[in-house]
């Protein structure tokens, strides 16, 4: 029995928003492209884009600090809905159906996943669970745990031959007679079949994501990929997210202490 298994998460950012800026109005600032937008969201509110700013029918005022300082403070005000006006997208692979299952309750991320309904899972890859990993491949826990997955492979493969014949034989055939056969079959596979699934979110989103997710709270898989979604976006908005610190908790894993949490 061979098995196509995930032992990590595979964690690729897809696309980021754009900064612009607005030609007629004179200002601009330090930072990356989501950290500027930010900024002038919140410049716009108080309009403190600079005396001379030519901001058309008001006068502005001047703006005190550069980027960091001013993201900084919007942290702390949590003036939190300025951090909405970007997106990041993220394409994860080897995650397993339980990880998405908690994943998509986080209703200001967009998904797609894919979908068992319309593709054979019939050589689907599982996530070895990070406690089964822990045990090591060895182990007793992990051999009972790969023996379920490739058995419950094996059933998925046996019944959806028998749904296929059957409803061949009624006449069910092409995408309905497929659809039809694998949806059925699918509910024979186990919270560890792997998935792969685009999640789109702002920063406030992500925030809340990683402040939830990031942690001792969490289950493991889910913890170790906010963890890696956490590495890069501190990477992608270092000012934004400058209150991200990445430490190794009491149980020996990594974990995001989020200084400002939700905002
Ligand atoms: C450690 C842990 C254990 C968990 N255990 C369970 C469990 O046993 N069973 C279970 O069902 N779930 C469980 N969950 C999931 C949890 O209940 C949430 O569904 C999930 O964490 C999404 O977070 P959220 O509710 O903050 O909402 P998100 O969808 O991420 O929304 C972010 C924020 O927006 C606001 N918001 C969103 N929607 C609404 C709304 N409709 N009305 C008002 N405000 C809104 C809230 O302030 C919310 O915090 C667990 C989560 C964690 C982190």
């Amino acid at each position: 029995m061979s098995l196509h298994l995930y032992l990590e998460p595979k964690v690729t950012l897809l696309a980021r928003s754009e900064y612009l800026g607005a030609p007629h109005i004179k200002w601009d600032t330090e930072g990356t492209p989501a950290e500027k937008t930010v900024e002038f969201s919140g410049r716009l509110c108080y309009l403190s884009f600079g005396e001379d700013a030519g901001v058309e029918g008001h006068t502005t005022v001047k703006g005190r600090t550069g980027n960091r300082d001013y993201l900084k403070h919007i942290l702390e005000v949590r003036h939190g809905s300025v951090a909405e006006h970007n997106a990041w997208t993220f394409l994860f692979e080897g995650v397993s159906r339980s990880l998405t299952h908690e994943l998509v309750r986080h209703r200001h991320l967009s998904f797609s996943q894919l979908s068992q309904r319309y593709v054979d899972e019939s050589n689907l890859a599982f996530v070895v669970p990070p406690e089964v990993l822990d045990a090591g491949l060895e182990s007793n826990e992990y051999m009972l745990w790969l023996t379920a997955c490739g058995q419950s492979r094996d059933n998925y493969r046996d019944l959806l031959g028998m749904l296929e014949q059957r409803l061949g034989a009624q006449g069910v055939t092409g995408t309905a007679g497929k659809k039809r056969a694998r949806q059925t079959a699918r509910s024979l596979l186990p919270n560890s079949a792997e998935t792969k699934i685009v999640v789109t979110g702002n920063a406030r989103a992500w925030r809340h994501f990683v402040n939830l997710r990031a942690n001792e709270n969490a289950e493991r898989e889910i913890r170790r990929l906010a963890v890696d979604v956490a590495d890069i976006l501190t990477e992608e908005a270092p000012n934004l997210f400058q209150d991200f610190a990445f430490v190794v908790a009491p149980d020996g894993f990594m974990k995001v202490d989020v200084g400002h949490g939700s905002i």
